[in-house]
């Protein structure tokens, strides 16, 4: 929270009811304090407009917050302010409390609105959303900032990589048909080797039972112990006939589009 007058003493209240005011009811937040009080800034934000002389603001400063005003009026004439497109940040002085305009002693009027302002008493809002902004929250750990620089990069990253593939080639959707597809190959491809290794075996089996019909060999026993001594030399040719598959697919998609 930014107290705007610090020192001051609050007076009238936003949408206090009041036959003296026009609407019959207070527009925003009245901080007494002496002629001459610095003004702070509630909020950071950008100096819309200067005003001078009106009637009921006296001399007054609009500060642009997020696309709402706050008006700080009753300012001293002559008093310095920032310039309309100065930046502020909260805690910044911006003026001094005065008496112009409409008033029965010096304080700061702190007004609220929605921009642009349409002269729609609904378009002025409650200031204590200015008054009870954190200038904290906006202050980042250096932990969180350094998080925040991460994600940030590998936002960047993620972009840049879509977007490279993107103009290589495909849309997103694409490459995942063509991912589909290949994981389609590789099934059917390790199935086919499966089923290869599986017959190998009973090429195996079939051919002791008729090279050795007639002897006491354990034609299973053996059988086995040939298919368990291949079984190194197999894994290794299936890792490498999958190796080979794998690099023989490329993912090819249509033209730019
Ligand atoms: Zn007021």
């Amino acid at each position: 929270m930014v107290n705007p007058v610090p020192g001051s003493q609050r007076t009238a209240r936003f949408r206090q009811q009041g036959s003296h005011w026009s609407l019959g009811w207070h527009t925003g937040e009245d901080f007494a304090a002496p002629v001459g009080t610095p003004i702070l800034s509630c909020t950071p934000g950008t100096v819309k407009r200067l005003v001078d002389n009106d009637r009921s603001y006296g001399n007054y400063l609009v500060i642009d917050w997020n696309g709402r005003e706050i008006w700080y009026c009753h300012m001293p004439a002559g008093a310095p302010r920032p310039a309309p497109g100065t930046a502020v940040a909260a805690n910044q002085r911006i003026g001094s409390v005065g008496g112009t305009g409409n008033v029965t002693g010096p304080h700061l009027h702190l007004e609220m609105r929605k921009a642009p302002y349409g002269f729609n008493a609904n378009d002025i809002i409650d200031p204590n959303e200015a008054v009870n902004y954190n200038p904290q929250e906006d202050e980042l750990t250096p932990e969180q900032a350094a998080l925040l620089q991460k994600l940030s990069d590998r936002q960047d990253h993620m972009f840049n990589m879509l977007s490279t593939v993107g103009s290589r080639t495909y849309t997103i959707g694409q490459i995942g048909n063509k991912l589909s597809d290949r994981q389609d190959h590789m099934f059917t491809m390790l199935s086919t080797v499966g089923s290869r290794t599986y017959a190998t075996m009973e090429d195996v089996r079939e051919l002791l039972a008729r090279t050795a019909p007639e002897t006491s060999v354990d034609t299973e026993a053996l059988a086995t112990e040939i298919v368990g001594s291949l079984d190194p030399a197999s894994a290794h040719a299936v890792a490498t006939r999958v190796s080979e598959k794998l690099n023989s697919f490329e993912i090819e998609g249509p033209a730019n589009q």
